[in-house]
């Protein structure tokens, strides 16, 4: 099924310079780049974000870490985006993350991850409303659709 994801490039990924880096990885995979802003996340939003964590020892901290400066938000989209964009940014903790993975090519850490990655269609409703308007994800063809998938695929 075609679907939308959101895709965060935490603060540590702008430090690090991997802006262009990683946001090429999900290119060349052939997801549609549907929108794209910076921002500077704030404790509010960040608690409703990670709400699943609030009772963590480190939630403080790994909101402070998404805050530390700003962030960019992305929404891809392709068949099956949500898990392919997961598969592709790896398990948690970079440090366990296999090569070849986003978070195993490029984070030693458990926090500094380099990506927030949608993790079901429900978290990745919820979280595209939460991060963009309506007017900031764009519809538009892309002149290699036909080349990126058979015709039953999506
Ligand atoms: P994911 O980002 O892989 O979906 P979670 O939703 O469980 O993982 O956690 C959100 C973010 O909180 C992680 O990406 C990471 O930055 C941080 N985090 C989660 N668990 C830990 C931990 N045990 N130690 C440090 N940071 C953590």
């Amino acid at each position: 099924m075609m679907e939308k994801t959101l895709v965060i490039l935490k603060p540590c990924t702008l430090q690090r310079a991997l802006v262009g880096e990683i946001t090429s990885r999900f290119e060349r995979k052939g997801l549609r780049l549907a929108g794209m802003k910076m921002v500077q996340l704030t404790d509010e939003v960040l608690s409703e974000h990670y709400a699943h964590l609030s009772s963590k020892p480190f939630f403080q901290r790994v909101k402070d870490s998404m805050m530390a400066c700003p962030a960019i938000v992305c929404c891809f989209e392709g068949v099956d985006a949500i898990q392919v964009v997961r598969t592709l940014t790896g398990p948690t903790n970079g440090r366990l993350a296999a090569p070849g993975t986003i978070r195993g090519d490029y984070s030693m850490s458990f926090q500094e991850n380099i990506v927030h990655a949608s993790d079901s269609p429900e978290a990745a409703e919820v979280e595209l409303k939460r991060f963009f308007k309506p007017e900031e994800i764009f519809e538009y063809e892309q002149a290699v659709f036909g080349f990126l998938y058979a015709n039953d695929e999506y």
